[in-house]
């Protein structure tokens, strides 16, 4: 990535093996949402030019002083933090102001090789498939999310957008045990591949057609939780509206710059307890969680519509800017 709106495949110097850091063999990378907002449109983290990528699976290419065995199969995760403040020392160093994130502050996973600086970045994945692994990334970030929202038994949870963070949200709260998952997404035809299942009822978001969906399925009480996982919905009055009493809600996708300043309804907050909480990213912990919880056997390979050769990068970023499918994965 050289420049907003230009991406291409080029031969560049390998990278060198970081002190104490290791080399590996990127296995597979998957497109986010965020990387084709990187290319779009630019990103407050990042600087120019990139190799982007940071829902990355390796092997050990060279393990350096680090103690792990050549060979053997890691997921990365994507900061690299200072560990000493009380951020990172309180498990949320994500939130570290020294945190560097590959594939914006540094190179990242859309390349033969990866340099990661510090060890305890990697999560061992076993015999796992690289490609579901990928998925552990993005499932982290829909952890930490969930976890402060607190989705649990018997939630009612509405999500906004049926992509790959739409349904990755949608399996984490049934897994935790969410009763009721309403999905509002305008083009429902990039449901095609989704299991019968995993959400309980779908909108197209017309007129108060949203509205109607979940007063139906919560006899009129309102959703428990609400995770947008697109930018095109504003978090305004409308918005709380749809909330149930102690109802909860996330600032999950990045929102517009245009629609972040927003008036909400600070007696509504008040009387009907409302609750908003803001997720960027995950922090190593959920990292971790989110490997555990792939290498159980969560079946989500049904997730990448499209595969792509290292060479045909832009064709993956073609295939998950269209939103036509769902997920795209660079496979080497
Ligand atoms: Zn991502
Ligand atoms: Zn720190």
């Amino acid at each position: 990535m050289r420049s907003p709106g230009v991406l291409s495949v080029e031969d560049v110097e390998d990278p060198a093996l970081p002190e104490g850091g290791v080399l590996l063999r990127v296995k597979a990378c998957a497109v986010c949402g965020t990387d084709i907002k990187m290319l779009e449109a630019g990103h407050r983290d990042l600087t120019y030019p990139r190799v982007p990528g940071h829902e990355v699976t390796g092997e050990v290419l060279n393990a350096g002083s680090s103690g792990l065995r050549k060979g053997d199969l890691f997921q990365v995760w994507p900061g690299s933090a200072c560990k000493a403040c009380s951020l990172c020392r309180a498990g949320m160093d994500h939130l570290c102001p020294q945190v560097r994130i590959m594939g914006f502050n540094t190179d990242g996973g859309m390349a033969e090789l990866l340099a990661v600086d510090d060890p305890s970045r990697l999560v061992p994945i076993g015999d796992s498939d690289p490609v579901l692994l990928t998925l552990a990334e993005p499932l982290a970030c829909c952890i930490n999310a969930q976890s402060k929202l607190g989705v649990g038994n018997g939630d009612s949870v509405l999500i906004l957008g049926g992509g790959p963070m739409g349904c990755l949200n949608a399996f984490l709260a049934r897994h935790r045990g969410a009763d009721t998952i309403m999905l509002s997404e305008p083009r429902t035809e990039r449901l095609w591949p989704v299991p019968k299942g995993l959400f309980d009822h779908v909108s197209e978001p017309k007129g108060d057609d949203v509205r109607d969906m979940v007063m139906q399925a919560t006899a009129g009480r309102g959703a428990d939780v609400i995770i947008p996982c697109t930018p095109n919905v504003r978090l305004d009055r409308k918005m709380f509206e749809l909330l149930s009493p102690g109802g909860r809600l996330c600032v999950f996708s990045g929102p517009r710059h245009e629609d972040s300043p927003v008036p909400i309804d600070v007696r509504d907050v008040h009387y009907r307890e409302l609750m908003v909480v803001g997720s960027y990213g995950n922090a190593s912990g959920h990292g971790r969680e989110a490997v555990g919880l792939l290498r159980k056997g969560a079946d989500l390979s049904w997730l990448f519509t499209g595969r792509y050769p290292l060479d045909e990068v832009r064709q993956a970023f073609a295939h998950a800017s269209g939103r036509t499918g769902q997920k795209a994965v660079v496979i080497l």
